[in-house]
């Protein structure tokens, strides 16, 4: 009898089914349909040894032909079955399954499945043995192998059709399984005496479990937690088959600069041991720190995060402390992008119990929007530079301005910086817009129109994060070649928070910009955290008095007395002063009064376009120098 190769095949997916059931497993639509498709090969292989048995029995002894006939039918439908749950399975995890026509899609191929099975059962099928080789042929048989092989095309044009959007490791393993199961049913279709199409569906059967549904990568070997891995493939399997759930989060914080191996190594495993207690539902480590368990709706999940105090005691005798993120509904999102988005954001907050409601969410989507905003603004040329002049108290004219960046919408509409720069700052986007920015200002002042009518400094805001990822001397000394600047015409501002935070590489940027001719101020002195030692060792030639500071002075004697004194300092430092915020004509006498260089604010000029800040220069500088 030739059922050697099929007891080899049946020997091989009993492991697989063994081991597939044993393993840790998350409620994942794909793996149900795995199940489905490896119980049908193991269906397909007990039917196929049973019926070349009784065709041996049948032909050999003449034992009951009607029961061999059926256990044949039985037999070939199931390898019909197996062929569409194949497709299913493939299909399901590639089709967008919220499509109209994906939906069709899958009511046709089950229409097509269910007749071809009423077919296969009605048709006439014989079985012969030929030696020691069994096989089955007739109608029944024909239509069979003709619907697994509309089934194996249909999967394998699938696949290749989302060949792009499928990660690749997946990609050679379908077209691998279905390339040999293929193979396998055409030469068993030429030559029906060789069966190697129960061998050959297990065998592929081993790769898709060994490639893609074999979840070891799936376990964090230290915790026994399911990975980050894992808890993509779950949102996001979540989210294609519109399954709601809920999510409960922890990080921990450790509270000392240096975090030892073993310390960590227990912080972890207490923590992802109360997490465990807190329910059958799967546990997540999402990075090394940070762990989460999902539940199928809220109210379970916020009746197990009342259990917060447990994980706080698993690690309150360690100098560590936990931060919670809750997420009641995950269809409050638009899909796993935003989950993910939202995740990245507010896993990162201080704050220590953070619930993902409407409001957060619309936060999020607003920060997202601006996102957009900036990275249309920068692609479509709709960034723009505002300059605002500095009234220079000695000689009487407006000899500096400061540049100041807007967004204009498409609908013209002008965006303030307050709504984007933070938003950049935190994107990264701050440093093509800060070159943009720097890139527009060389180019203005190239044409020299503004020098003519005595302009002859621009001050540049440079946020902190322009000194964190890049050097900033880079493209500050490229443009100024590029456009031929002469380095007196510029000025940088840079923020006391900026000196802060990467003081070093500050100061660094600093030398070689200065070396080069180029200026600093300090900006928005007076606000925040006002740090002497900064600008009593940071190579600055201008202070900026913030307008909150500047205001004070009208409106306090405290604040009045520490602003001349501190005007004071400057001067005797050999620092010029300049006066943000300025309104009105009082308030530019008492300026002037206290002694300050440089005087900024509306009321002499709001920031304004290029063309109209020309305009002014005409107007108040009169005529060309
Ligand atoms: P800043 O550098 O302190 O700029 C001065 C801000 O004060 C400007 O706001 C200006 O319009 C406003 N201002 C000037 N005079 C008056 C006044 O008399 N009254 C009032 N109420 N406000 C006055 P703007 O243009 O909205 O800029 C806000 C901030 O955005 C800037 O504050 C600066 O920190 C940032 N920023 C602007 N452009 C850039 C840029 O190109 N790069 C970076 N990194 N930041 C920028
Ligand atoms: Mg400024
Ligand atoms: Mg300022």
């Amino acid at each position: 009898m030739n059922i050697e190769l099929q007891c080899c095949a049946l020997f091989i997916i009993f492991t697989i089914f063994v081991m597939f059931s044993r393993e840790k497993k998350l409620d994942l639509m794909n793996r149900k349909l795995f199940l489905r498709a490896i119980s049908a090969c193991f269906a397909c292989l007990i039917f196929d040894i049973l019926s070349i048995i009784m065709i041996n029995k049948a032909v050999n002894e003449g034992v009951s032909p009607a029961l061999t006939l059926f256990t044949c039918k039985v037999y070939i439908m199931i390898l019909v079955m197996q062929g569409y749950f194949g497709y299913m399975y493939a299909a399901t995890s590639m089709l967008p399954g919220k499509e109209t026509w994906a939906k069709t899609l899958k009511i046709i191929f089950h229409i097509i499945f269910i007749t071809g099975e009423i077919l296969v059962f009605v048709m006439p099928l014989k079985y012969e043995l030929d030696g020691r080789i069994v096989y089955t042929h007739g109608l029944s048989a024909t239509a069979a192998y003709f619907l697994c092989a509309v089934f194996i095309i249909a999967t394998i044009i699938t696949t290749i059709a989302y060949r792009k959007v499928i990660p690749g490791r997946r990609l050679t393993a379908m077209l691998l399984w279905q390339g040999i199961w293929l193979l396998a049913a055409l030469i068993q279709f030429i030559v029906p005496q060789i069966l190697l199409v129960g061998f050959a569906s297990a065998f592929g059967m081993v790769i898709l479990y060994i490639q893609l549904e074999n979840p070891s990568e799936y376990i964090d070997a230290a915790t026994g937690l399911f990975t980050t891995n894992a808890l993509s493939v779950y949102v996001f399997d979540r989210y294609k088959f519109g399954r709601r759930f809920s999510m409960f989060t922890a990080k921990i914080h450790y509270l000392t600069a240096f975090v030892e191996f073993d310390m960590q190594q227990d912080a972890v495993t207490r923590t992802s041991r109360a997490l465990i207690a807190l329910g059958p539902e799967p546990a997540f480590r999402i990075d090394d720190d940070t762990f989460c368990v999902v539940y199928d709706d809220k109210d379970r999940m916020f009746e197990m995060a009342k259990n917060i105090k447990r994980q706080k005691d698993a690690v309150n005798d360690l100098p560590a402390k936990g931060t919670y993120l809750l997420i009641p509904d995950s269809m409050e999102m638009s899909g796993p992008d935003e989950f993910f988005r939202f995740l990245h954001t507010y896993l990162e907050t201080e704050q220590e119990i953070t619930v993902a409601d409407k409001e957060l969410i619309n936060r999020l989507r607003e920060q997202n929007s601006i996102k957009e905003l900036i990275d249309d603004a920068l692609k479509n040329d709709r960034v723009e530079v505002f300059y605002q002049p500095f009234y220079n108290v000695k000689k009487s004219c407006f000899n500096v301005a400061e540049a100041l960046v807007r967004i204009r919408r498409e609908n013209g509409e002008i965006v303030p910086p307050g709504l984007f720069i933070p938003v950049a700052e935190e994107t990264g986007q701050i440093i093509p817009l800060g070159m943009r920015v720097f890139e527009k200002v060389c180019r203005f002042l190239s044409s020299q129109k503004a020098q003519e009518y005595g302009l002859e400094q621009v001050e540049v805001n440079v946020s902190a994060a322009q000194f964190d990822y890049e050097n900033p001397a880079t493209f500050v000394s490229k443009y100024m070649e590029e456009y031929n600047i002469k380095p007196e015409w510029i000025n940088l501002e840079i923020t006391e928070t900026a000196a802060a935070r990467n003081r070093d590489v500050m100061l660094l940027n600093m030398d070689k910009l200065i070396n080069m001719g180029v200026t600093f101020s300090l900006d928005d002195f007076g606000t925040g955290r006002s740090n002497l030692e900064y600008f009593i060792n940071m190579p600055i030639s201008n202070i900026k008095f913030d307008q909150s500071f500047t205001q004070g002075f009208f409106d306090n004697d405290k604040t009045r007395y520490v602003l001349t004194g501190m005007a004071d300092i400057v001067h005797k430092m050999n620092l010029s002063v300049v006066s943000e915020g300025i309104e009105t004509k009082e308030q530019v006498m008492m300026m002037k009064e206290m002694g300050v260089e440089y005087i900024q604010g509306f009321y002499f000029s709001k920031p304004i376009p290029e063309n109209n800040f020309l305009e002014f220069l005409i107007q108040n500088n009169g005529k060309k120098v």
